[in-house]
């Protein structure tokens, strides 16, 4: 059962799963919202994908050595984690260019980054996600300097395994958001959600985009790719 709501975003409702001082429920929404909010719509089912596509990967991870939140798929919408206190950095990976960083700093589209770029948003909707440097991060979140090392090392980690999932299943891993959040016993680890919301996927033969992009630029139809990813993940298993 849950108990209370802590906190509503724009993809996710937070409830305390009951009968526990430390686990949450994470409740995926059919929700789609992109350029801060300001588009909006409604895809049922989406919530389901998301919240299966994601719990595949965070247990991916999970059996790969890499610390997260995720505790288990609870049903069709939901998934309990353990609670942390979540740093308001946005890490974001990049392989390929595309998205802001061509518009920000004029690089052309496709540009393969090698090594990879680790960029850093402070996670703020009303200053609209500012890009950051460590300086900054250091100033505006908890984490130190060793653990904002440590952050970027797994992020680094991170895109490596995935890349060669995705890899796995004919998707190129083009860039993707991560966060992070503390534990109780003040060790960080990863939070939050992977999924095509959080992700840029590109079908390596078609070049095809199968993720949340279709959504913000209106090119497809965003349940048939996100179904797509899925189908493909389990047919890994
Ligand atoms: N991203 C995200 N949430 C955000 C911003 C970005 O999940 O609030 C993901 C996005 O899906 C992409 C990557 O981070 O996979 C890089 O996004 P970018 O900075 O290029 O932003 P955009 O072009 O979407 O504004």
């Amino acid at each position: 059962m849950k108990a209370e709501l802590l906190y509503e975003g724009k993809a996710k409702q937070v409830y305390r799963l009951e009968g526990t001082m430390d686990q949450l429920v994470l409740s995926y929404k059919n929700d789609a919202t992109a350029f801060n909010g300001k588009k909006k719509e409604s895809f049922d089912g989406k919530g389901r994908l998301n919240n299966e596509i994601s719990s595949r990967i965070f247990s991916f991870l999970h059996d790969k050595g890499i610390e997260t939140h995720f505790i288990e798929k609870w049903n069709e919408n939901e998934q309990i984690v353990q609670q942390t206190e979540i740093i308001p950095l946005e890490v974001v990976v990049r392989n390929l260019a595309t998205g802001s960083i061509t518009k920000r700093l004029g690089i052309e589209e496709n540009t393969p980054f090698d090594p990879p770029i680790v960029e850093l948003f402070f996670k703020d909707d009303e200053l609209n996600d500012p890009l950051i440097n460590d300086e900054h991060a250091l100033f505006l979140s908890s984490v130190t300097e060793s653990e904002l090392q440590e952050i970027k090392e797994k992020a680094l980690k991170i895109n490596v395994a995935l890349t060669e999932l995705f890899q796995s299943i004919n998707i190129s891993l083009v860039d993707f958001k991560l966060e992070f959040g503390r534990l109780a016993c003040g060790s960080i680890v990863l939070a939050d959600e992977i999924s095509p919301d959080t992700c840029r996927l590109w079908d390596l033969n078609t070049q095809e985009k199968m993720d949340k992009d279709v959504f913000r630029q209106g090119t497809g139809d965003l349940i048939e790719v996100y179904n797509v990813i899925l189908q493909r993940l389990e047919d890994l298993s």
